[in-house]
């Protein structure tokens, strides 16, 4: 008989996990503790914001094979295997990730394990968490060692959810059972061939923090180098495009800008900095302070050049921003560079307007003091600087001179490297962009 899944926490995670593996054929119940997320999934309506998502969680819910709950008693009686899709946040006024909600979910499921299970966590935490989960959970489970725990870390990326879970380039297990590696290689059996590593709990947690590091690390390399260029009249643009060419170096992370930032790069590299400080293995991972700090720096660089094309001071300044979400094609402004530049302008004395195809609602819950329009269009008009720091294709395919016909100058800043500047130049656009020059 097939296994039953449960997928706990339903947010950018647990909802395409949980749709998608009912989507391969699974029954599958998600859990989450907010009732009204629960409601609206049970409604068929998505509470964000994923490319293809919609459709596949109707289907789940239409066949039947889908459902959502609250209830972690049911949750416990119904699946076989439990998948721990809980947010690991940065901690408040620390770099070290909150762990909590994991440590609160295996606290509620734990007790209801009256049969053997196994339970498998998918979020990002500091290495360590699961051996020490996996302690709690036997203890707490009337089952005892029959509810088993591995953990099996997450590589989706936000805006290709669907397509990394229903082809993934690798899946990593780490598990301390031939039972529990069984399982696993089940329930991703309907992919097909995919390379997976079959580890221990360290390894497989190291693995993801691991990769985010590697790719804060590229994205702040091709940024520190857009500073140098800055400082040497050189264009970062180009260099990275020379630098692709090298199979070795790779073109893919390499677009200078305005850096990352979302729920995940930003705290895994300080989660993971904090966690290696406490293993005594500082010194390890001292460079990922400098990656951290390129990538802020991107940042004030952005709003020192958009204050540089409103003339010295944003007081009396109409400032039209392009882009609300932390990258395009996703809502999540969690930590998002194009919304700090904007509030930081803002706090600056700008008038800012903001604009995103999708992130609106997000963004006016978060920096409800900003202004906000309905277009692209909308936010430039009368503005005297235009900011383009989300690179949405929308803003990609924006025709200068019809812009041009609504802003009171032709400024733009562009913070994603983006736009083609000698069409907005010959536009008569004064142009300026992170690294160029
Ligand atoms: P999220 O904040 O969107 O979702 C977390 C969900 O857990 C929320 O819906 C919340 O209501 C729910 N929750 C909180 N406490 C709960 C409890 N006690 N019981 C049940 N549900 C509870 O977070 P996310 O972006 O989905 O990330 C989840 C994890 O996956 C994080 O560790 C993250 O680093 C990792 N991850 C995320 C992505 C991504 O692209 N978002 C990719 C790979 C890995």
């Amino acid at each position: 008989m097939p296994y039953r899944l449960t997928v706990i926490g339903t947010g950018y995670l647990g909802i395409t996990h949980a749709a998608c593996m009912a989507d391969l054929g699974f029954d599958v119940l998600g859990l989450d503790i907010d009732a009204d997320k629960i409601r609206r999934l049970q409604a068929g309506e998505l509470p964000i914001h994923e490319p293809g998502l919609e459709p596949v969680l109707r289907r789940g819910l239409e066949s039947g094979r889908l459902r959502f709950t609250t209830s972690y008693e049911e949750a416990a009686a119904f699946g076989d295997v439990h998948f721990l899709c809980l947010g690991t946040p940065q901690k408040a006024g620390e770099y070290a990730a909150d762990v909590s909600y994991l440590d609160r979910a295996v606290e509620s499921l734990a007790p209801h394990l009256t049969r053997d299970c196994l339970v498998v966590g998918k979020s990002t935490v500091p290495v360590g968490t699961a051996a020490r989960l996996a302690e709690k959970l036997t203890l707490l489970a009337p089952v005892g060692l029959g509810a088993e725990l591995a953990w099996n870390p997450e590589f989706l990326r936000e805006g290709f959810a669907v397509k990394d879970t229903m082809h993934p380039d690798r899946i990593v297990i780490g598990v301390t059972s031939e039972r529990a590696e069984k399982i696993l290689r089940d329930v991703y059996e309907p992919l097909g061939e995919v390379p997976m590593v079959v580890t221990d709990f360290p390894t497989a947690e190291l693995v993801k923090s691991a990769a985010n590091a590697f790719l804060a690390t590229k994205i702040s390399f091709i940024n520190a180098m857009a500073e140098v260029c800055e400082a040497s009249h050189a264009d970062v643009k180009q260099l990275s495009e020379a630098l692709s060419y090298d199979d070795r170096i790779g073109g893919r992370y390499l677009n200078p800008g305005l850096g990352f930032g979302g729920g995940c790069l930003p705290k895994d590299i300080r989660a993971f900095m904090a966690r290696a400080g406490e293993l005594g293995a500082d010194q390890a991972l001292t460079f990922l302070r400098e990656v951290d700090a390129i990538n802020k720096r991107r940042r004030a660089r952005m709003v020192d050049l958009a204050r540089e094309l409103a003339g010295g001071s944003f007081h009396g300044c109409t400032v039209g921003v392009l882009g609300a979400a932390f990258k395009p094609n996703s809502d999540d402004i969690r930590d998002s560079p194009a919304l700090d530049v904007a509030a930081t302008i803002g706090h600056q004395g700008g008038q800012v307007t903001v604009y995103d195809p999708i992130a609106l609602d997000n963004a006016r819950k978060a920096h409800p003091h900003l202004s906000y329009a309905i277009s692209a269009l909308d936010a430039a008009r009368g503005a005297n600087v235009v900011l383009l720091l989300t690179e949405w294709q929308e803003f990609i395919d924006l025709d200068p001179e019809e812009l041009g016909g609504v802003v009171a100058t032709r400024k733009i800043v562009d913070g994603r490297n983006a736009l083609n500047a000698e069409t907005w130049r010959s536009a008569g656009w004064h142009y300026r962009a992170l690294g160029r020059p």
